[in-house]
């Protein structure tokens, strides 16, 4: 079973009545604990997320219940399942609509690395086309490794400066991606 991490709340100067952070630290925990994921479910793993919003484990308890079905409306990308060649411009159209901030989420083997479909029709993984943030392995993961991956975006989230997306750092990596 994937370990579940507790998330600390940002640090900051606590004195009678007064708690003073950085705005950076301030909005990332907010976004945190706001995420809309667009479930992008092809195949099997999309199974275990429908177990993972229901009310035995709950998706809604790390504040990411309010799914999106509209990119323009996302900020977390949920890949789940196998992507075959002929789907992967429909996921990179996808992407390319969400606006920024957007993080994304490969959940289960086939999204991560194409899993036990080793064939020309498959892409072998989604960051053959789009930049992945976080990986949870598994065919399929569990509902527990799925929250896990959650709290590793969290903290992903919680840590961005607001300053990231505009870093030469993060051009060159769309850039990589031929994202402008
Ligand atoms: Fe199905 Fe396994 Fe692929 Fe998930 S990783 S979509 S369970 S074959």
């Amino acid at each position: 079973m994937s370990e579940i991490k507790m998330v600390e709340a940002p640090a900051g100067i606590e004195g009678a009545g007064f708690f003073a952070t950085s705005l950076d630290k301030a909005v990332g925990l907010a976004r945190s604990y706001s995420l809309w994921p667009l479930p992008f479910a092809t195949s099997c793993c999309g199974i275990e997320f429908m177990a993972t919003m229901g009310s035995h484990y709950d998706l809604g308890r790390f504040g990411a219940e309010r799914l999106s079905f509209s990119p323009r409306q996302a900020d977390l990308l949920m890949v789940m399942g196998t992507i075959a060649k002929k789907m992967a411009p429909v996921l990179r159209q996808v992407y390319l609509q969400m606006a920024e901030p957007r993080w994304v989420m490969a959940v289960g083997a086939c999204a991560c690395s194409g899993g036990v479909f080793d064939t020309y029709s498959v892409l072998q993984g989604i960051d053959e086309i789009i930049p992945v943030d976080v990986y949870v392995p598994g065919c399929p993961p569990r509902p527990e490794g799925i929250i896990d991956g959650l709290t590793r975006i969290q903290e992903l989230v919680q840590n961005e400066s607001l300053r990231r997306r505009d870093s030469d750092e993060y051009k060159q990596l769309l850039a990589k991606y031929g994202i402008q």
